[in-house]
């Protein structure tokens, strides 16, 4: 029981049993008095009754209140013959009422207590005040003032006993109570009492003529009720209207504003800081790997991704800070009133790291980064418009630099010109044959024997040098240009591979794929007709996918996989740990290896969880019927570590940089007998030897 519990229970029973004891002496006076016996007392208590039972529900805001007239009656009996009939009166009606009700007895047994107290004081205030009840004359005018003094300390009495137990029970203060209630009750209970003169003057006349007062009081109650009704009409329609408001402002699905009244907010902004000095900074964000989570696990668990989100970042945000969702996975940040670029970039950053930890949605942990893009008022632009644009141009070049945030700088949106004229240019490439391929050997960690080779793009530019595959290949995925240079990568793998075999030489090669060419229905047709070209056999491709590109459309991936299994390549899974997938999943798919992702090979002696996940993958990969290979292999120690662990095969800096494809052949020659891993220093002589020099290298 908690301490206002046990204050309202000990007051409760104080209340009720003074009551009752003051009760027993009003009956036993009205019993002294012969009053018990009289008809009139008994008929008021009926009405009393009938007042009770015939409450009005009547609404308050929210909750739902009990109008009663009986008090007119009882009231009027005090005018006429004194406290102790109309205590009678008013606690029998209404303890009938109460029984009728099913009103639990104590509470019943209170109600008596309350009203009995109430009208022995109001009774002794009438008493003090005039000579009421005076036997068979009716009122003066002087006896208004203490009527109305009567009436008014019933009602505050009345009230007050009330408000005790409202305020112990709701836990808050009695002023509180007060304040909320008094105005509604003093306002019902004046209406209520001043009708019982009126009550009086018709008994004077004819007790049996009271009844008659029962249509003004309907009328009276009817009115009251229709206001009522009107107030919760406006309420509701007012509720309304609000909604429709923040319907058409906010987001459906996060609740966050939307893009309207982000501009709303932002013009505002840009307005006071014009005045003020202040910087304001816009940021758009837009989450990497969403299309893939939303296309690969349905709308559903891509909507729930997108309201935990919000709710992060919502958390993030001071009062004042505006976080919008555009729509999609697109999001806008508005500070409207910083004081240099810093702040800016320090929220950027707060963003990622809330961002760090997985979402959990429907069992999985899903991992979303971020790439955001700020520009800033007045240096980046002078209106809402320039300023989203700009910093769509910053958010761009975060992507494509791989950086997770980016301000705005007109040097970039030279990048994003630069980026212009690259595409053209690569689509020239791709047919101009400016596109060379290196080497990458894979070698099995039994033998050391290079069983396969992976083909990594390289571009020669005429102008700018060699230029590496991230530099280009995130450009030919948004544009479509990487289909003819998947098909070019790929026929130039396959014609080195034939010439490689006029050596006598035979391995495997491993050609990366990209989201796109596994949404491309014909595909899997243009690989098996340049295998035929180029006479080489289906078993000696190797196709390297992300689990990334699988989820992009899983069923559609599944079908093109399976054609180029059926037609005798194998499938390998690369950058694996990088995703959210499961391996069992993947495992799923006709694969045949899995490559852990370099990230954690590379720092598998360093740290304790990443050698626990390399470990692991080469279990599962294993009960799982899969070939593990270990990427990014840079030292001799990890190399015999993983050998220890069982993986198959290892590729990396350790046994060779990619290499051009003379290089390759002199590597393959070289390493015929196997790999061997050496000490540090031996292996420094290795690399000038075996390695190639710094012209082929790459
Ligand atoms: P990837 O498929 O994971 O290729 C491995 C990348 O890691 C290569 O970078 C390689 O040079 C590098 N690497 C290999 N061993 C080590 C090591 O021991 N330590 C370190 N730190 N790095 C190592 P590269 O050639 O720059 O390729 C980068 C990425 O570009 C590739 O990553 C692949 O995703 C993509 N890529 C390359 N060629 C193609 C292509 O023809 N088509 C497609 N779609 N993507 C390609
Ligand atoms: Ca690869
Ligand atoms: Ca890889």
């Amino acid at each position: 029981m908690t301490h206002d519990r046990r204050r309202l229970d000990i007051y409760v029973r104080s209340v009720t049993a003074t009551g009752l004891v003051l009760l027993a002496v009003l009956v036993a006076d009205a019993g002294r008095d012969g009053l018990l016996g009289e008809l009139g007392v008994w008929m008021f208590a009926g009405y009393v009754l009938l007042g009770e039972l015939l409450s009005i529900r009547v609404r308050r805001g929210s909750e739902q209140v009990e109008v009663t007239t009986s008090c007119a009656f009882s009231f009027a009996l005090l005018l006429t013959l004194g406290p102790a009939p109309a205590a009678i009166a008013q606690v029998a009606g209404s303890l009938v009422a109460d029984v009728v009700r099913r009103k639990p007895l104590t509470k019943a047994a209170f109600n008596v207590a309350q009203y009995t107290l109430s009208l022995a004081v109001a009774g002794l205030v009438l008493a003090v005040t005039t000579d009421l009840p005076r036997a068979g004359a009716g009122f003066r005018l002087d006896d208004l003032a203490g009527v109305i003094a009567a009436a008014g300390t019933f009602f505050l009495l009345n009230f007050a006993l009330l408000a005790v137990v409202i305020a112990l029970l709701h836990g808050v203060t009695l002023r509180e109570t007060v304040v909320r209630n008094v105005g509604f009750q003093a306002r019902t209970d004046a209406v209520v009492l001043a009708m019982s003169p009126i009550v009086v003057a018709v008994a004077e006349r004819n007790l049996l003529l009271i009844p008659l007062l029962a249509l003004p009081m309907w009328a009276v109650y009817r009115s009251a009720r229709v206001s009522f009704e009107n107030e919760r009409l406006v309420d509701v329609l007012r509720t309304k209207a609000d909604e429709t408001e923040h319907r058409a402002l906010h987001d459906a699905l996060t609740d966050l504003p939307n893009r309207t009244l982000f501009n709303q907010r932002l013009a505002a902004a840009i307005d006071a800081a014009s005045s003020s000095g202040t910087l304001v900074a816009v940021m758009l964000m837009d989450l990497d790997r969403f299309k893939e989570i939303n296309d690969t696990l349905g709308h559903k668990n891509g909507d729930l991704l997108l309201q935990k989100v919000a709710a992060r970042l919502t958390a993030l945000f001071r009062e004042g800070d505006t976080i919008a969702r555009f729509g999609g996975d697109e999001f806008a940040v508005l500070l409207p009133s910083i004081g240099s670029a810093a702040t800016a970039t320090d929220v950027a950053r707060r963003i990622e790291t809330a961002l760090e930890a997985p979402f959990p949605v429907d069992d999985m942990h899903l991992e979303v980064g971020a790439s955001i893009g700020i520009a800033l008022f007045p240096e980046h632009g002078g209106d809402g418009d320039t300023l989203l644009q700009r910093a769509d141009v910053a958010m761009y070049s975060a992507k494509a630099g791989h950086s997770s945030h980016e301000l705005y700088s007109a040097e970039r949106d030279g990048y994003s010109a630069r980026r212009l004229t690259l595409v053209g240019e690569l689509r020239n490439a791709i047919d101009n044959r400016e596109l060379t391929v290196h080497y990458q050997p894979k070698a099995s960690l039994q033998t050391g024997r290079i069983d396969s080779v992976e083909a990594l793009v390289r571009w020669q530019h005429p102008t700018r040098g060699m230029l590496f595959p991230d530099e280009f290949i995130p450009i030919a995925e948004h544009t479509g240009l990487i289909r003819g240079l998947t098909l070019a990568v790929m026929e130039l793998a396959l014609r080195d591979l034939r010439d490689l075999a006029g050596d006598g030489l035979t391995p495997a090669v491993a050609v990366n794929l990209s989201t796109h060419n596994l949404l491309d229905r014909h595909f899997d047709e243009q690989v098996t007709q340049l295998l035929r070209r180029w006479n080489v056999d289906p078993s000696r491709v190797l196709l390297e996918i992300t689990e990334g590109s699988i989820m992009a459309d899983p069923t559609r991936a599944m079908a093109i996989l399976s054609a180029l299994t059926d037609a005798g390549m194998e499938i390998s899974i690369d950058d694996f740990g990088t995703g959210y997938s499961s391996l069992a999943y993947l495992s799923q798919l006709p694969v045949s290896e899995v490559k852990i992702d370099k990230s954690f090979v590379m720092q598998m002696a360093d740290n304790a969880s990443d050698a626990v996940i390399v470990r692991s993958v080469i279990d599962l990969g294993h009960n799982l019927g899969l070939r593990v290979v270990a990427e990014g292999v840079e030292d001799a120690a990890s190399w015999h570590q993983l050998a220890r662990l069982g993986c198959n095969s290892a590729q990396g800096y350790l046994l060779s940089r990619p290499v051009s494809a003379p290089a390759l052949r002199s590597l393959l020659h070289e390493l015929r007998g196997g790999f061997r891993p050496v000490a540090p220093a031996e292996a420094s002589r290795l690399r000038v030897v075996g390695g190639g020099t710094g012209d082929v290298a790459q």
